[in-house]
């Protein structure tokens, strides 16, 4: 009996090493390694990708999502409105820029921000929207964007999960003010080592992140204002230069994987996934619920299966929110959810055995 593991970054490195030591020896030999033209290039590249004006490259997702929410103006006294069945990250930008995370309930289909929720949270105070597009499935962005514009909010995505994910044919990153994506190693696309991007239409927003990257640069010797040194390094720039050509690719495994399992596991018991006609999923994670979520997994394990919880403690349940006055906040559909979810393997390398493998020993778990 063979592991199958949840993510598999060796199965995806064998495919692109020739491409990869080549790109990163050009960086060594150029020895320019913060920002520069490797830098450049992938941003040009990934804007036209998300099919936006620009992208600006920063140390991380979490990077991303602070420095578009300081763009944003989001500072203390605002109220920013987010989902807590997400990864601590998304209220922990908010929390960064002094502002107040309220968490709004999601959808027990998609685990998606629910609009009529976030619409009711609205306060003089609110000042922004973060949707999360979670595991790969877009967030309502019909309704959010139309919530936005009626209160003049900021709608700030979340992308760290979506990256070729599209709403009604426009791609994740390019509906919202700002999109935020993260490249750490297991997401979608992934460098070695922490990275992410924002992307935006609104050039005043970009040359904001672009200022706030770098020290609040105007020039080589000149500080507009006090920033952050939170930039993308150049070798993680080639990498993903590299790797951006094979997202299509592997996305569409992605797809074709998740289709696989839902044929396998239909009738199985357990809830599977579903996409929204109007979506394009990308899968980052293909996750199921039952109410026998714990045992499930215990099971899955002893055959080999290494499956996941994402997330089992919603972020308003986190010891660093409960200690900001949380206790009181109830978010039903979030809370189920969290003892629910459980994500099978999913990378675009897997094998049709692996599927049937994993396929099998679920089977035989809820059989017993
Ligand atoms: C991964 C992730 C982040 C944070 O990205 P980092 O690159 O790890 O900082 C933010 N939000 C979500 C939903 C994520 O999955």
């Amino acid at each position: 009996m063979r592991r199958v593991p949840l993510v598999d970054l060796k199965a995806q490195y064998a495919t692109i090493r020739e491409e990869v030591n080549c790109a990163i020896q050009r960086v060594l030999e150029n020895a320019s390694f913060i920002l520069g033209s490797e830098v450049a290039s992938f941003e040009a590249a990934f804007a036209q990708y998300i099919g936006v004006h620009g992208s600006v490259g920063v140390a991380s997702g979490t990077a991303a999502l602070h420095l578009a929410l300081r763009a944003c103006g989001v500072g203390p006294g605002d109220e920013v409105i987010t989902t807590a069945f997400s990864f601590i990250a998304t209220a922990e930008a908010i929390s960064q820029c002094g502002a107040r995370p309220v968490f709004a309930d999601i959808v027990p289909e998609t685990f998606n921000l629910d609009p009529h929720e976030v619409e009711k949270l609205i306060t003089p105070r609110t000042r922004a929207v973060v949707p999360v597009h979670l595991y790969g499935h877009p967030a309502e962005m019909e309704s959010l964007r139309r919530i936005a514009a009626e209160h003049n909010l900021y709608l700030i995505e979340d992308c760290a999960q979506a990256h070729g994910a599209e709403y009604n044919g426009q791609r994740c990153g390019a509906i919202g003010d700002v999109g935020c994506f993260s490249f750490f190693p297991a997401k979608n696309l992934g460098c070695y080592g922490d990275g992410g991007a924002v992307t935006s239409n609104n050039e005043r927003l970009l040359s904001g992140i672009r200022a706030l990257r770098n020290h609040g640069r105007l020039d080589k010797y000149v500080h507009q204002e006090i920033g952050f040194g939170e930039r993308l390094d150049s070798l993680q720039a080639a990498v993903l230069s590299v790797k951006l050509q094979h997202l299509e690719e592997w996305t569409e495994a992605r797809r074709r994987h998740a289709e696989t399992y839902s044929r396998l596991l239909a009738g199985a018991g357990v809830t599977l996934p579903v996409a929204n006609p109007l979506v394009r999923h990308v899968y980052h994670l293909y996750v199921l619920r039952t109410p026998h979520r714990d045992e499930l997994l215990e099971r899955l394990k002893v055959c080999g299966i290494e499956a996941g919880v994402h997330y089992p403690i919603p972020i308003h349940r986190q010891p660093a929110y409960l200690k900001q006055g949380y206790d009181s906040v109830c978010l039903p559909v979030t809370e189920q959810a969290a003892a629910e979810v459980l994500s099978l393997p999913m990378y675009p390398e897997l094998q049709a055995e692996q599927l049937e493998q994993v396929a099998r020993c679920l089977w035989d778990a809820v059989d017993k």
